[in-house]
């Protein structure tokens, strides 16, 4: 089964799970799983992208060791190398003949029916390993992206780095995200930027963001409670190429208000542009020059029409036809 509808959903129709392919239907855990009940998962999220040059998967090195680092800190041992992950990524989509999805790797606290461990302590339970992808459009909508969105300050304040460290990107910590992304929605707006615990900006529930402020860009430190956005280091890098100064420090909130433009990153989000805070417009309440600027050299990149900066090879491609497909200047 190469691929599989759901809905209006184009899903692939295997499952990379601890080492082989098995069908989407079989992909199944029992319910007393230590996850279930205990949040103990890491995860990544990930784009393969229909290029110029066909499908390529955005940086899956440095996605797939971040969740490796994920899974270090939570004492979490598997048998995959960062390699065969990347492998198994590239099988897994060759099989699905999907040309472009999102790719979610998982590793979980599972149940071992024959020796079922049912308390908080994880390690008497099995650790797998799976991957799944599916096609996936424009996540905080198509129109986003050119008109940005509105979004609020969240009340709920972003998890503590000594209590649920922001750097793993553990499944629990998305129980905060719930809170931050709920609240914002019933809210009337389309995404809530969580402070941290001392009061300084931090993130998105699923988005790092920055500011442009007189032509630099600022965004929070990576010691601030914030994912180690892959995104966010794309950007960063491509604007220091542009010759624009990436400045990391806190940010308070009253900042958000003033700054002339303001943008979210993400693997899902891509590069949105957020045109108000709290009901306040930011800056001209339309994407900004810098934003427009670094959307286009980031698409041009995902899309393998210019090289990705400073001669990094940010582009795993499916279809590998023997010949370096590293994209070249036009
Ligand atoms: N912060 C959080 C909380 C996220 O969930 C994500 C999405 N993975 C990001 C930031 C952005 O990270 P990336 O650019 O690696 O997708």
């Amino acid at each position: 089964m190469a691929g599989k509808d759901v809905a209006t959903m184009k899903i692939a129709g295997k499952v990379w799970k601890n080492g082989e392919l098995i069908d989407w239907d079989d992909a199944r855990i029992h319910v007393m799983s230590h996850v279930v009940h205990y949040g103990s998962s890491v995860f990544e999220g990930i784009r393969c992208y229909n290029t110029t040059k066909g499908s390529a998967v955005f940086r899956l090195t440095e996605h797939m060791q971040r969740l490796l680092n994920s899974a270090k800190i939570y004492r979490m041992d598997q048998n995959f190398s960062r390699q065969e992950l990347c492998d198994a990524t590239t099988e897994l989509i060759r099989t699905s003949e999907l040309d472009e999805c999102y790719i979610r790797p998982v590793i979980f606290r599972s149940l071992d029916e024959a020796k079922p461990a049912f308390g908080v302590n994880p390690f008497p339970n099995p650790v797998d390993t799976y991957i799944a992808a599916w096609q996936w459009g424009k996540y905080l909508g198509e129109e986003a992206l050119e008109n940005g969105i509105d979004v609020c300050v969240s009340s709920w304040t972003r998890i503590t780095s000594n209590s649920m460290p922001a750097m793993a990107k553990a499944g629990a910590n998305y129980m905060n995200s719930q809170l931050i992304k709920m609240e914002a929605l019933l809210g009337g707006f389309s995404e809530g930027i969580a402070l941290d615990d001392r009061g300084y900006v931090s993130e998105g529930s699923g988005e790092n963001l920055f500011l442009v402020n007189g032509g630099k860009l600022i965004t929070p430190p990576l010691g601030a409670s914030i994912l180690p956005g892959i995104t966010r280091d794309s950007v960063i890098q491509i604007a220091r190429e542009l010759g624009i100064e990436v400045v990391e420090t806190t940010i308070q909130r009253a900042a958000l208000y003033l700054a002339d433009e303001l943008f979210f990153t993400g693997t899902a989000a891509e590069i949105t542009p957020i045109r108000s805070v709290d009901r306040i417009t930011v800056g001209s309440g339309k994407r900004g020059e810098i934003t427009a600027k670094l959307q286009e050299e980031f698409f041009k990149v995902i899309m393998a029409e210019r090289p990705a900066p400073f001669g990094a090879d940010w582009l795993t491609f499916i279809h590998d036809t023997g010949e370096k497909k590293t994209a070249s200047a036009s």
